[in-house]
């Protein structure tokens, strides 16, 4: 399976297989990189890492480098080792960085590509559901302690090779953190691939292949589509935040680390959909979409000790607000977005409805 990303700076492929990684072996060959730079982190590499490696040509000269698991290989710690292990094995221009985990190594690996030598390839091979989202579009970053995210750069993969066989090993929690994503672009542009997933779908533990590819198909379709639109997100890049203005202030309530982004997010698509009906007259059974994601084991919960205040507050320091009103991606149908401000009485009834219905 095979789709193309055409943005204005480049346009690479993206391959979907549960077989294997026979086309990243072609792929190297092809491109005569001079030195490869695999970067996994410390729970990926132990699982994988054989497959990753027996599928590199033969005559490969490749490093490994290995980073902390999660958020912490994006420290500026980490990124700063990660350019010295380069210097150190003489990668040069013409060589490649191979981001081999989940979003959190595709963004770091991602970003010491774009900023070594002012920039050389890398190839994106992720190993988690949310990666289908992370991995595709271009932007590379790492956090700094006040704020996630702060320190990137746009640069686009020479390719993205997902192999569904590493996603078995996924924890539950992180498959929900994906599918939640997955949710999100088929709310935003395939209504028929939502009805597949609510009636097909009553549990994540066991996704078949056929389904497995074909949501991560459809979703980077999705988002390669918006991404070749607008690629440095002046417009209409903005939907793929669907869910996202509160999910942030969820995940930033409860703590990094403490509920997964996605888990935060289909919250936020909750709340977005409730809101789409006030002010858009969404027609969408958001009580049946609510109990579909708790049977699948979404807590769906806004914190207890979140008010409406710093709901508002964090929802104000969303990327997508202009002079200080918050602005949402809200639906007026499944598959047709838009972003609006929306009238705080509204933000909080809603707010406070949610809330109440977890008590
Ligand atoms: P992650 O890379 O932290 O992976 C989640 C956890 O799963 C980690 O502990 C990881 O070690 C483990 N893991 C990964 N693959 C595994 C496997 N196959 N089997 C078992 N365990 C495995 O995070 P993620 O959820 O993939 O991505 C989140 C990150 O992506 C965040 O840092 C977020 O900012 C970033 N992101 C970036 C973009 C973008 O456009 N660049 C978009 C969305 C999210
Ligand atoms: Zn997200």
């Amino acid at each position: 399976m095979e789709i193309i990303v055409q943005t204005k700076t480049k346009h690479y492929p993206i391959y979907i297989s549960p077989e294997g990684l026979e086309k990243l072996t072609n792929l190297i060959q092809q491109n005569e990189y001079t030195k490869l730079l695999v970067i996994t982190d410390e729970t990926v590499g132990p699982l994988h890492l054989d497959t990753l490696l027996s599928a590199l040509p033969k005559e490969a000269d490749y490093s490994v480098y290995t980073v902390p698991s999660g958020e912490k290989a994006k420290q500026m710690a980490v990124y700063e080792s990660c350019l010295t292990f380069a210097l150190q094995e003489g990668l040069d221009r013409k060589s490649c960085v191979i981001a081999f985990g989940g979003g959190a190594v595709g963004d770091l690996a991602g970003f010491v590509a774009a900023t070594y030598m002012r920039g050389i390839s890398f190839l994106q091979v992720p190993t988690t559901i949310l990666a289908h989202d992370s991995a595709v579009g271009g932007k590379t970053a790492i956090n700094h302690p006040l704020g996630k995210n702060m320190i990137g750069a746009f640069h686009q993969p020479d390719a993205v090779m997902y192999y569904t066989g590493f996603i078995k090993t996924l924890p539950e929690h992180e498959i929900r953190s994906g599918f939640a994503e997955a949710v999100k672009h088929a709310l935003i542009a395939d209504p028929k691939l939502l009805n597949m997933m609510m009636s097909s779908i009553d549990s994540l533990g066991d996704l078949t292949d056929e389904q497995l590819v074909q949501i991560l198909q459809r979703g980077m379709e999705i988002k390669a589509n918006v991404v070749s639109i607008d690629e440095k997100e002046s417009g209409l890049r903005a939907i793929l935040n669907l869910g996202h203005t509160l999910g942030h202030v969820i995940e930033a309530s409860l703590g990094y680390g403490k509920t997964t982004h996605g888990e935060a997010v289909m919250v936020g698509l909750v709340y977005a959909l409730h809101l789409s009906r006030a002010v858009l007259n969404l027609s969408f059974p958001v009580g049946k979409f609510t109990n579909w994601a708790i049977q699948l084991g979404y807590t769906m919960e806004i914190p207890k000790e979140l008010t409406f205040a710093e709901a508002y507050a964090g929802m104000q320091r969303d990327k997508k607000t202009v002079a200080k009103q918050p602005r949402f991606v809200l639906l007026e149908a499944p598959g047709k977005p838009v972003v609006k401000e929306v009238d705080k009485t509204i933000l909080e009834e809603v707010f406070q409805q949610l809330k109440q219905q977890n008590k």
